[in-house]
């Protein structure tokens, strides 16, 4: 029976740690952590995510700066609000919630966010600093899978990795970690034949294909360690991954649930973002460094 790379119990830990962070912190500076969800417009599934993390953030001790504008809000307002909340002393953290309502170009939105302050890592300048292995905020999605794969004792130095999709937010960014961390990286896309030949290789599997279901038995060798990125409503209810959990997990050595996986891992990697940039920005030692790859 394989391991389970439980998100919420390893998010719930390192609550734990980032509560006792600010207390321990907060007399030095002054001030708690401060971090601004942005979010523009009515996307239910947004109002969803942007919940959880104010949730997140007020169990941990992180002030709520955020703003909800309007989906008419002219572009201008919005980077309006960005360079206030950029010049905002009290704030450590901005996350502008994707997706925009139609209309809005995120790119230069994106691109205003003091880097940093960037606490979804996504900045170019970040994306920048982890290609080449510098410090900054680490896109929080794949920082969570690596942080999943430290708890559970996956070293994943001289192991072949492979990473099935090469998304910004995750592919992309979760290859160059693996990398870092000294596994032999491979990128699956959806041009890459024999998908199943290759991911048969993979001593670890990361899958964020965004297609429910797609990884198989058939696509595992037997005592891989399968982290399953992906997260999808089924038209039944409930959630599902890009992974077949059940015929996969009686051949993995380790594998990742959805929900209850990698999900929660990514809200906390942003309130450990935050946190960090905090510290900085007070000068307080950061007792978090071995949760960013
Ligand atoms: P994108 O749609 O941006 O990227 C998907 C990637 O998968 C692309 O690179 C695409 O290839 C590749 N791909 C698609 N189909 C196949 C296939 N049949 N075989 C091999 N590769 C394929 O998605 P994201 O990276 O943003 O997200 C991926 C999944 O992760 C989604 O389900 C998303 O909801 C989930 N997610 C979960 C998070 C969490 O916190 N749990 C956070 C972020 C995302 P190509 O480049 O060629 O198009």
């Amino acid at each position: 029976m394989a391991t389970l790379l439980d998100g919420r119990l390893l998010a719930a830990r390192i609550e734990t740690r980032l509560a006792e962070a600010i207390g321990a912190g907060l007399a030095q500076a002054g001030r708690p952590p401060g971090l601004a969800v942005l979010r523009v417009g009515d996307d239910p599934a947004s109002g969803v995510y942007v919940a959880n993390k104010e949730k997140a953030c007020s169990r941990v001790g992180i002030t709520n700066l955020g703003a909800h504008l309007a989906a008419d809000t002219p572009a201008a307002e919005v980077l309006a609000t960005i360079e206030r909340l950029n010049a905002d002393p009290a704030v450590d953290g901005i996350l502008l919630q994707l997706p925009l309502p139609a209309g809005l170009d995120e790119g230069p939105l994106l691109a205003a966010i003091d880097p940093a302050k960037d606490a979804d890592g996504l900045h170019t300048l970040n994306l920048g600093r982890l290609l080449k292995g510098e410090p900054g905020p680490r896109s929080c999605t794949p920082a969570g899978v690596m942080a999943l794969l430290a708890a559970a004792g996956v070293e994943p130095a001289g192991k072949r990795a492979v990473v099935v999709g090469r998304s910004i937010l995750v592919g992309q960014p979760m290859a160059l970690m693996l990398q870092a961390a000294n596994a032999t990286v491979t990128v699956a896309h959806s041009r890459t034949g024999d998908l199943a030949a290759l991911t048969r290789q993979a001593d670890v599997l990361v899958v964020a294909a965004g297609r429910p279901g797609m990884i198989g038995a058939e696509h595992v060798q037997p005592g891989a360690v399968v982290v399953d990125v992906g997260i999808h409503r089924r038209p039944e209810g409930g959630l599902c991954g890009d992974v077949r959990f059940d015929e996969v997990e009686p051949i993995a050595s380790a594998i990742s649930p959805v929900p209850g996986g990698v999900g929660p891992m990514t809200v906390t990697m942003l309130l450990v973002n935050t946190v960090t940039g905090w510290c900085g920005r007070c000068g307080l030692t950061n007792p978090l460094t071995d949760l960013l790859p």
